[in-house]
């Protein structure tokens, strides 16, 4: 065994940051100036760091930004009136909503009132749908992110047996969706497991490539995959650590040390698909630009 490759985000992201950087000069040069709004509802500290790096690196790639912090009290008619005057704000390609979104607030409803032109998130029920059909507006930013990774590693994915484990609106869903799509970089054999699943591991033990979005670290053992297995980690897990100045440390829902030498390849957490998550925003946000003005990037 000489131990797993190790599928590394930052690369991928840096190539695909590159592309973007070279796609924001393109639509610049015709005279569009792409933007992205980020409203955030409540003090969810997890979110405000995402909400952060989001427009730091919009402001890093020369991407217009704005976010709108409102307080976790915010009534789910002033969140849909602020969605409706960004919707006819042509400064913003993209209208990002960070989830979760406090009780009181109807999340799918929310969703919906967002103009699916601006759903950089691809969460609108029309994107999903035409997701589904094969005929996406965009991909959902973090199983974009895993396709990019897969492609700059050149894993094959095509006539693969691929068990995606969590079934989130958000990852699991959308993720399954686009490989067994009938395109390159896809055409997976795909079986969606969850919580309900009858003998998970029946199912994991026969997967080419696993994908892991659960929420529990280390939840996938080496007892549950064959050898040379590839493993993409989508966990993001705090584990109470005293050693660390936080106090905590960041796993994934892999055990990663344990899958290391009997995995042909695995992203790591930190570091694999967490980082591509908001590159793959910014390559939303710059396509919806050039898509709502009718600009083939
Ligand atoms: P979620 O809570 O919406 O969904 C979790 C899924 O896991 C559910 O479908 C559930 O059925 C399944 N599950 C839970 N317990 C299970 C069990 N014992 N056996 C089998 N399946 C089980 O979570 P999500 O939004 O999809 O996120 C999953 C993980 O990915 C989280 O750790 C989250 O922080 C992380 N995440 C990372 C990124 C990123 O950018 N890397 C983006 C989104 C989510």
């Amino acid at each position: 065994m000489q131990g797993s490759k190790i599928l590394a985000g930052k690369a991928v992201a840096e190539f695909v940051n590159q592309q973007t950087i070279e796609k924001i000069e393109i639509l610049k040069e015709k005279g569009f100036n792409p933007g992205l709004v980020v409203v955030l509802v409540g003090d969810d500290p997890a979110s405000a760091v995402y909400v952060r790096s989001k427009g730091r690196m919009c402001e890093k790639m020369g991407i217009l930004s704005k976010t709108y912090h409102l307080p976790a009290e915010t009534s789910e008619t002033e969140l849909l009136n602020l969605i409706d005057e960004l919707n006819n704000d042509d400064r913003y390609n993209g209208i990002l909503v960070q989830l979760p979104l406090p009780k009181q607030i109807n999340e799918a409803k929310v969703i919906e009132s967002i103009n699916h032109l601006k759903d950089v998130d691809c969460f609108h029920p029309r994107n999903v749908g035409l997701l589904s059909i094969g005929s996406p507006y965009l991909l959902p930013c973090t199983p974009a992110g895993i396709i990019e990774i897969l492609k700059f590693y050149k894993i094959e994915t095509s006539g693969k047996d691929v068990v995606v484990i969590g079934r989130s609106n958000i990852v699991g869903k959308p993720m399954a969706n686009i490989l067994i799509q009938k395109s390159e970089h896809a055409n997976a054999t795909v079986s969606i497991v969850h919580s309900r699943t009858k003998d998970l591991q029946r199912y994991t033990k026969n997967a080419d490539i696993v994908i892991a979005a659960i929420g529990q670290p280390a939840f996938l053992k080496p007892d549950m995959v064959k050898e040379d297995v590839v493993i993409i980690d989508v966990g993001i897990n705090r584990v109470e650590d005293a050693s660390t100045e936080k106090g905590y440390r960041i796993v994934g829902d892999v055990d990663y040390n344990g899958l290391f030498e009997m995995s042909s390849a695995i992203t790591p957490v930190p570091g694999g698909v967490g980082v591509m998550t908001i590159s793959m925003l910014m390559h939303n946000t710059i396509h919806a630009c050039a898509k709502q003005n009718n600009i083939d990037l």
